[in-house]
């Protein structure tokens, strides 16, 4: 192939840890291309409702981030990217807010709410989609940085040159293009996976993982890769609802979870793995609840939230899940919900070190893509803090060494 234009630096996908990267990318005076399967932002960042992690509250400390992520991936994580992490993450909800992500707040403090995993209240939302609204912001950060964008347009390959890489693009932007230094920020591929294996994900459509594949058969060394997470209450019914995932923040409310027999069999808020297997066993034991279709679960008792903080706090800090229920005839303030796990993250993906570098020369990544942040049990709300950390490393390291 021959490259019909050349960039400083050229980032495969527009998610959090791609967009991230294309802003820091043109902020240190690079030439930056963003290559995209569909529309710019389109992805699983768009879909994140639960909120990001970040030790903001006044008894908090990065220490203890660090230690709670560490102990969440059975100590399999990298423990400086670990680091990395959880030192920048309050000057990474500086930097999204500084960008147009406005943070709830509750009489004029940031909301900080505690999830499973965390010994500490840690998580922040914008509102209850805090995802969409982090990609609105980047995406008006691209295209006010002056990033050229090809969307509708997916990376099929790429090859090593005497100055960089060129990757060959198909789609409406096809063609190939040359670039002094990549940024790979295309997701886990979670999508393709259960689609292989026949399970219910609760991935955006794009979510495929030709570019993990692609870079590891170049040689990028990979860790973890095969370590995938289960959301622990995927929507087992109505049908409808097959694949979406109610949000970690139900629990950190207040739902319960019970077998048939109506008993308690798991601490709600315990990390993700911990409480998705219990669910997992209690059915395999034949305590599960069967739906009209045949599926079972466990139920989730939604009422509960109401029953703990009064009448109308459910509609008013769920409102997108009631939505999403009502939509399909259930009342989750009066109803139980049937949920099971679902197919949710990679928790491994390619090598990196502290600067975002894969073990390909000039080739970053950052975001869902990469492994070793979340050793092999990621905990809710670091993704999203992951992709904006890493993806912010990625672009300014991806533009220093195209120079
Ligand atoms: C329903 C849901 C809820 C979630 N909730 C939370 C939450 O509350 N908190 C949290 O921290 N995490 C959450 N997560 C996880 C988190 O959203 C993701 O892990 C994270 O956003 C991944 O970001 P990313 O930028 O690495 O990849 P993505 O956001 O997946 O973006 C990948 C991009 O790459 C593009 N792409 C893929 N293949 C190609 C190709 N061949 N060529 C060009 N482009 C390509 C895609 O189109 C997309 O734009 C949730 C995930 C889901 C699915």
């Amino acid at each position: 192939m021959s490259g019909d234009a050349g960039y400083d630096v050229v980032v495969v996908g527009s998610g959090g840890a791609g967009m991230s990267a294309a802003v820091e990318a043109r902020a240190a005076g690079a030439r930056v291309l963003v290559v995209t399967k569909s529309r710019l932002g389109a992805s699983n960042t768009g879909r994140a409702q639960g909120g990001i992690q970040a030790a903001m509250g006044d008894d908090d400390s990065w220490d203890d981030h660090y230690e709670d992520t560490l102990a969440a991936g059975h100590h399999h994580g990298d423990p400086a990217l670990v680091r990395h992490l959880t030192q920048h993450g309050p000057g990474a909800i500086a930097w999204l807010a500084e960008a147009g992500v406005e943070f709830s707040r509750d009489g004029g403090r940031l909301r900080i709410l505690r999830c499973g995993g965390a010994r500490r209240p840690r998580l922040l939302q914008a509102g209850e989609r805090t995802g969409a609204e982090m990609v609105k912001a980047l995406r008006a950060r691209v295209r006010g940085a002056g990033a050229d964008v090809r969307e509708s347009t997916s990376v099929a390959a790429m090859a090593p040159t005497a100055a960089g890489w060129r990757l060959r693009l198909e789609g409406d932007g096809a063609g190939a293009v040359d670039a002094g230094a990549v940024v790979l920020a295309a997701g886990g591929g979670l999508r393709g996976e259960a689609d292989r294996v026949g399970e219910a994900s609760t991935n955006h459509p794009d979510a495929t993982p030709e570019v993990l594949e692609m870079a590891v058969a170049l040689g990028a060394r990979a860790v973890h890769a095969d370590s995938w997470q289960r959301h622990p209450t995927g929507a087992v019914w109505p049908e409808a609802l097959s694949g979406y995932a109610l949000p970690e923040t139900t629990r950190g409310y207040g739902a319960t979870l019970h077998d048939a027999d109506g008993e308690r069999f798991v601490d709600e808020l315990a990390p993700r793995d911990v409480v998705a297997d219990a669910i997992i066993a209690a059915v395999a034991d034949g305590r599960g609840v069967e739906a009209p279709d045949g599926r079972r679960g466990v139920w989730l008792d939604t009422p509960a939230i109401d029953r703990a903080h009064g009448a109308g706090f459910t509609a008013a800090r769920l409102a997108y899940v009631t939505k999403r229920y009502a939509g399909a005839g259930l009342d989750i303030t009066r109803d139980r919900v049937l949920v099971y796990p679902v197919l949710h993250y990679r928790n491994g993906g390619l090598a990196i070190d502290g600067a975002a570098a894969t073990t390909l020369p000039g080739v970053y990544a950052a975001g869902e893509i990469t492994g070793g942040v979340h050793g092999t049990n990621r905990l809710m709300g670091n993704s999203l803090l992951d992709t904006v950390v890493f993806g912010r490393t990625a672009g300014r390291e991806a533009a220093a060494a195209a120079r």
